[in-house]
């Protein structure tokens, strides 16, 4: 099985994008051991795309398109692949109900524009897999006399790693007419970068390189998720969904026992599903007081389906006098150990909750009172005990906030952990 990657979009000819879906689209087919003799990068232009996937149709069995599967007029990677395949594209209504309930699940209507994506060339299907609101495809279809396969996916990495992880590089596997089942897990993590966790990894991964086929493979990947952390993906290929299993369990254990507590879920789970999982499991109830975080925190545990069953409530304490009038803290420096401690305990208190996580600080651009943006104090309280920890961020004023939301329920979530242990 020969399969080549076309990285569309005249941005990537410009320079203005590195094409760096095509390296990593590269590094995947060989990990599953399927050749790749030649990558391509084409601009928005219907002809040349038609004539790239064309001759790579000519060379190879299966062709990965990356990008141009917007809804704009210049996104026209569905027009191409439907005219290599010499059909029309039709437009498929569970499609556009799908993206619709997606963009409705986003809290925004769909643009009227965006039914666009829903066409699929006839014969072809969109891919099951579909992370964000842009549907893949997959085409299989005999391209003169000989049966051919050509994929599309968005040219957001994100949602191309899924759409290969999820269902491309089984769906080569299975096509290549090898028996071997291949699956993959996810390792979400929080608290290194993604150098301190490759050099975490290292040895790991040169053992694993060094590994012999015969007892089926395994792979490591980082996947950046933005301010989510990093992933650690694990990949598994053996002769049966059984030895794929215990390959993919056996990996978990190796990567556990090196990076250990960073590690704070898996595959879908994120963070504040995990805590309100903690909660749930020890009959606690949350609380939050926010000031620095505005409410983030609140927003992503109530995004979280059951999360009544445990959250309280918050108190989004921004003015210095909310903090001593609703959450009782002492008058004094708004930005402050004490503050902060203060406010996780009186969340407990005015909440009526068991635990509770707390944020005070300055996000930027400016300083305030003297204290410098990125300054951060977070806090914990868990059975009347309340931990406070110093953050200092270098970064714009969304992300440190989104940071300090996501390290103070790390923080919380490591005490639960430590609590039922
Ligand atoms: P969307 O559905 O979001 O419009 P799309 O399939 O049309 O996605 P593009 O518009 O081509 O994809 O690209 C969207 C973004 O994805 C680009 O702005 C760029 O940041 C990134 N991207 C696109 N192609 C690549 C690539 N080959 N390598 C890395 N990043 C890419």
């Amino acid at each position: 099985m020969r399969c080549e990657v076309v990285a569309v979009g005249s941005e990537l000819l410009l320079g203005q994008i590195n094409d760096t879906n095509s390296s990593w689209i590269g590094s995947e087919l060989a990990a599953v051991g399927i050749d790749s003799h030649y990558q391509t990068k084409v601009g928005d232009n219907l002809d040349r795309m038609v004539s790239v996937i064309r001759l790579a149709l000519e060379r190879s069995d299966a062709v990965i398109c990356t990008g141009g599967l917007g809804p704009t007029q210049d996104d026209i990677t569905r027009d191409a692949i439907a005219e290599v395949m010499g059909v029309p594209l039709l437009l498929d209504e569970t499609l556009v109900d799908k993206i619709e309930s997606m963009w409705g699940l986003r809290g925004r209507q769909m643009p009227e524009i965006n039914r666009l994506q829903a066409r699929i060339p006839e014969g072809a299907d969109a891919i099951p897999v579909q992370p964000g609101t842009a549907p893949g495809i997959v085409a299989a279809f005999e391209y003169e006399g000989e049966p051919k396969v050509v994929y599309a996916v968005p040219g957001v990495p994100w949602e191309m790693q899924e759409m290969m992880t999820g269902f491309i590089l089984p769906d080569l596997v299975a096509r290549s007419g090898s028996s071997d089942v291949i699956a993959s897990r996810t390792l979400r993590t929080w608290g290194q970068s993604e150098s301190g966790l490759a050099e975490l990894l290292a040895d790991e991964i040169d053992r694993l390189d060094a590994a012999e086929p015969s007892e089926g493979s395994v792979t490591l990947a980082f996947l950046a998720s933005g301010i989510e952390g990093l992933k650690v993906r694990i990949t598994a290929k053996a002769p049966d969904a059984a030895a794929v299993a215990a390959l993919l369990d056996d990996e978990e254990q190796r990567v556990r026992s090196i990076i250990g507590p960073i590690v704070f879920g898996l595959d879908d789970q994120n963070m504040e599903s995990v805590v309100l999982e903690l909660c749930a499991e020890q009959g606690l109830t949350i609380g939050t007081a926010e000031s620095l975080t505005g409410g983030l925190i609140a927003e992503r545990l109530t995004n979280t389906p059951g999360s009544s069953r445990a959250f309280r409530g918050s108190v989004i304490s921004y003015a210095t006098d909310i903090k001593t009038s609703v959450l009782g803290a002492p008058e004094g420096p708004s930005v402050s150990e004490e503050m902060v401690e203060a406010m996780a305990l009186g969340a407990c208190k005015t909440l009526d909750a068991d635990v509770s996580v707390a944020t005070t600080g300055v996000a930027g651009p400016d300083g305030w009172e003297g204290v410098p943006p990125g300054t951060v104090w977070i806090a914990t309280c868990v059975d009347g005990v309340v931990e406070s920890q110093l953050l200092r961020f270098r970064t714009d004023r969304m992300r440190t906030r989104q940071y300090t939301a996501i390290t103070v329920l790390d923080a919380l979530r490591r005490r639960l952990i430590d609590r039922a242990t």
